[in-house]
């Protein structure tokens, strides 16, 4: 757990007190963390005040300072060693102290023990954004030869990343669509075993769900027991983009995820102001990643590390409001004669194998859906043109409401026959609520309807 500034208790020898290495003022013992009270643990809304940071050691500053700094003075010459053996790998568990600023960091460190707390997670870790979070982990994962199996549609990045970029590197891929079954999974977990050739292996499932824009769901508990029912063994991890419904309303970890992935950016940072990614999993998993992360220095900075610790303490109360608001307005929408339909996970039918996972797997619909206004690109964009509250910006899970066009912006350059197959049509419009007054947003919407 991140202390900070880290105590040096690594170099201390048990008959030195602590007196000794700071001269005549003995240093202030930092207070026990509250996590329990009697029998009752703490929930994570009350852990984002304090959880990883002890005041008494900066000073009394309730909140955490902001660490400018490249590096970090070793307290001996063998703690410097100790250090680098971790950060090598020489002895496993990782740095034991803060050495570098591209290996770790005090506010890096608060924030990762935040956000481990809200899918009870081993470790996690922070990256400067939510592409360099899923290229470290990719990057860390696979070898020459190897397959990569995923759920599609993906993040167009992601997808560019792992059909385009890998391939350079030999690495080839198999996908499968969101909402597929068993047996579906079976087949292509059967294909992708059959392709691995020489040493190649099947080296990560990597999933998305809710699947964007379509809103379907990978069933993760499914893909769990397919995976390990394909490699007894050794199963290879099976890693989960949460950006849309984590940390409140989806924790993949609880479901059979390996490793669970955010952009930050998106309703965790929530306030469309910073660009962060994070990975969170069981140590055996996140060692690796970390040990990439410090090769290539994917790790997020300070400043933006202490904004991700502003934003968790109330990422709780604006998903809670954006997601009350989303269901008011899409109630709303449904029922509008100028929309021909709405896209949102609170609507999936009852009985449908969709709404099974969705029963399973999520405790909240989001806040981000789609509209299908009646008529085509020029009946929307009219829409969106007259929208006087709703910002016209990609990007989601702000304080503020946001609507774009993904045929004509976010999804421009997708082939016509993959954008039909996506249901990606020119009526489609995405929105992204926030947490301003429903009943407001609800006007916004019924007057831009209005002038479709
Ligand atoms: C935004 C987003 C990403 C990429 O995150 P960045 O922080 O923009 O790098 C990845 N996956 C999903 C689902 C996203 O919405």
């Amino acid at each position: 757990m991140a202390k900070t500034p880290k105590i040096p208790d690594t170099t201390l020898s048990p008959d030195e007190t602590e007196a000794d290495l700071t001269g005549t003022t003995p240093r202030r013992k930092p207070k026990p963390e509250v996590e329990k009270i009697g029998n009752r643990k703490l929930k994570p809304a009350t852990l984002m005040m304090g959880h990883g940071f002890d005041p008494t050691l900066s000073e009394g500053s309730l909140k955490p300072p902001i660490f400018l700094t490249s590096t970090f003075a070793f307290e001996s010459a063998a703690a410097g060693k100790r250090h680098f053996e971790g950060i090598t790998g020489k002895r496993p568990g990782g740095a034991e102290g803060l050495v570098y600023s591209r290996f770790n960091g005090p506010n890096q460190e608060i924030c990762e023990d935040r956000l481990s707390v809200w899918e009870d997670a081993e470790e996690a870790l922070v990256f400067s954004s939510g592409m360099s979070a899923i290229a470290t982990v990719l990057l860390a994962n696979v070898r020459q030869g190897d397959v990569v199996v995923h759920s599609g549609p993906l993040y167009a990045a992601t997808e560019t990343l792992i059909n385009r970029v890998l391939g350079r590197f030999g690495v080839t891929f198999i996908d499968f669509p969101a909402g597929a079954r068993r047996e579906e999974v079976d087949a292509v977990l059967e294909q992708a075993k059959g392709r691995c050739m020489g040493s190649g292996r099947v080296a990560i499932v990597y999933l998305e769900s809710p699947a964007n824009p379509t809103n379907a769901l990978v069933d993760i508990e499914m893909v769990r027991q397919a995976v390990d029912a394909a490699f007894p063994d050794d199963p290879p991890p099976v890693a989960m983009d949460n950006t849309f419904l984590g940390p409140l309303w989806q924790q993949p970890l609880k479901h059979g995820a390996d490793i669970s992935i955010y952009s930050l950016t998106k309703y965790v940072g929530g306030h469309s102001d910073l660009v962060a990614g994070g990975a969170m999993g069981d140590k055996k998993w996140l060692d690796p990643i970390r040990a990439m992360r410090n090769t290539i220095g994917t790790i997020t900075d300070p400043n933006t590390a202490w904004m991700l610790l502003r934003s968790l303490e109330t990422v709780e109360l604006r998903m809670t409001r954006a997601g009350e608001n989303a269901q008011k307005v899409c109630e709303f929408l449904r029922d509008h004669p100028k929309v021909d339909g709405v896209g949102y996970l609170g609507f999936l039918e009852e009985g449908s194998s969709q709404r099974d996972i969705y029963d399973r797997h999520c405790s909240g619909a989001g806040s981000t859906f789609s509209v299908f206004i009646k008529g085509g690109e020029e009946e929307s964009f009219r829409f969106l043109d007259a929208m006087r509250i709703a910002k016209l910006a990609v990007s989601l899970g702000g304080t503020e409401t946001l609507a774009s066009h993904p045929a004509a912006m976010t999804h421009l350059s997708v082939p016509d026959a993959r954008k039909k197959a996506l249901g990606i049509t020119d009526n489609l419009v995405r929105v992204s609520i926030g947490v301003e007054d429903a009943d407001d947003l609800i006007a916004d919407f019924m007057q831009a309807l209005e002038k479709v």
